[in-house]
């Protein structure tokens, strides 16, 4: 097993603290439907930050099975209010976006690299970032449907609280 490079290394580093970053501004996000008396939605985007802490996990973990070190770096404050619970979905749908281009870079840094056990371990979270986006698209597209009125956000809140 060759040594990975410190570019790759600082990559992975830099993943790791927008993995947290994604935790955070999904927790201020469930905090803000809490505020709001969406407490399945709540609950949906808290179970999402979950998610989050478990990717940053699995890149420290992949660093430290590599015999890398891993660096925690500072994570920004995030937003605390949003355009409604329809914002708040279309806000976590461009976030994720966000993220499958950061994972795509360091994709393609694996490869120039050759470093062909990190692009195995990125093909992973390429696959996730299908379902991450997928699922956010779905429920904006759901409140898009059905246009935003009380008894409709009412039942998507009991909808989303099941997950
Ligand atoms: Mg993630």
């Amino acid at each position: 097993m060759s040594a990975m490079t410190p570019k790759m290394i600082e990559s992975i580093n830099d993943q790791i603290r927008a993995e947290l970053e994604s935790a955070y501004i999904y927790l201020s996000m469930s905090a803000y439907l809490e505020d709001q008396g969406l407490k399945g939605m709540a609950h949906w985007m808290r179970k999402q930050a979950g998610e989050e802490m478990e990717h940053a996990e699995k890149f420290m973990n992949y660093l430290y099975e590599r015999g890398a070190r891993v660096v925690l770096e500072a994570i920004a404050k995030p937003a605390t209010d949003f355009d409604g619970p329809a914002g708040v979905f279309k806000e976590a749908l461009k976030h994720e976006q966000y993220v499958s281009g950061r994972i795509y870079k360091m994709m393609d840094l694996a490869l120039t690299e050759k470093d062909h056990m990190t692009a195995s371990m990125l093909k992973w979270f390429i696959d996730e970032q299908v379902e991450e986006e997928s699922s956010a698209d779905e429920i904006v597209k759901k409140l898009e449907f059905l246009g935003g009125s009380n008894a409709s956000v009412y039942l998507l809140d009991k909808e989303l609280g099941q997950r």
